[in-house]
């Protein structure tokens, strides 16, 4: 076990095993990835949250491993904002999750960050949902209660066990589950999008990046 630091204020911890995924596939995500870094949804840039990269996207894996865990998944790994393109070395596989404990654990030459504790808990909760992205939007982000996008409270913080418990409770709600995204006031820019296909996770990130008058 090791304590883990991203965006540079929180910890977790975190059982990594380093060593190569077979053929994961990354297929979906990377194309994903590729539209939401041209919208500066993630990437890495110096005067953007101290330099840090921001922004991660992540797919259920139920059958990937022999874990037999369903709610196994594959996340883009820490820090890897800046490439242009990701390949199979930098994605992690998390095996194993305690939201509630702030423990992760997880294979792969990449480590995931944090922040892969609110995918697990979207994953824990709701077992139609096969796709979780966490983007940075100033402009949506800064819009939230004039759009109607369901809030967490900028009293939490991102990365933490209350964190993880405001998520699932949020998101059990019927209402929120439609929308597809939620807002958090309390991680600068934070937006979380889920769906059960990569385009219906995609799609609400889209549709308040046009309601929120982006260029
Ligand atoms: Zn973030």
């Amino acid at each position: 076990m090791s304590d883990q630091t991203t965006e540079g204020v929180i910890k977790y911890q975190l059982n990594h095993l380093s060593k190569p995924l077979s053929s994961p596939p990354i297929q979906t995500l990377n194309r994903w990835r590729s539209l939401l870094k041209k919208l500066e949804m993630i990437g890495q840039v110096p005067n953007r949250y101290q330099g840090y990269g921001f922004g991660n996207l992540s797919q259920r894996l139920a059958t990937f491993t022999t874990t037999h865990n369903p709610n196994c998944f594959l996340i883009t790994g820490t820090q890897t904002g800046a490439l242009a393109h990701l390949s199979s070395a930098d994605y992690a596989l998390v095996t194993k999750a305690h939201p509630a404990q702030n423990q992760l654990t997880a294979e792969g030459l990449s480590a995931p960050s944090s922040e892969a504790l609110s995918h697990a808990v979207i994953y824990q909760t709701l077992p139609h949902i096969n796709f979780v992205f966490h983007v940075h939007c100033p402009t949506i982000w800064q819009l939230s209660q004039q759009l109607a996008i369901p809030c967490i409270p900028a009293s939490l913080a991102y990365g933490t066990p209350a964190m993880a418990t405001a998520i699932a409770n949020i998101i059990n709600n019927k209402q929120v589950q439609t929308k597809g995204i939620i807002s958090m006031l309390g991680h600068e820019d934070g937006l979380i999008s889920f769906g059960e296909t990569a385009d219906k996770a995609g799609w609400p990130l889209i549709h308040y990046w046009l309601l929120a008058d982006n260029g």
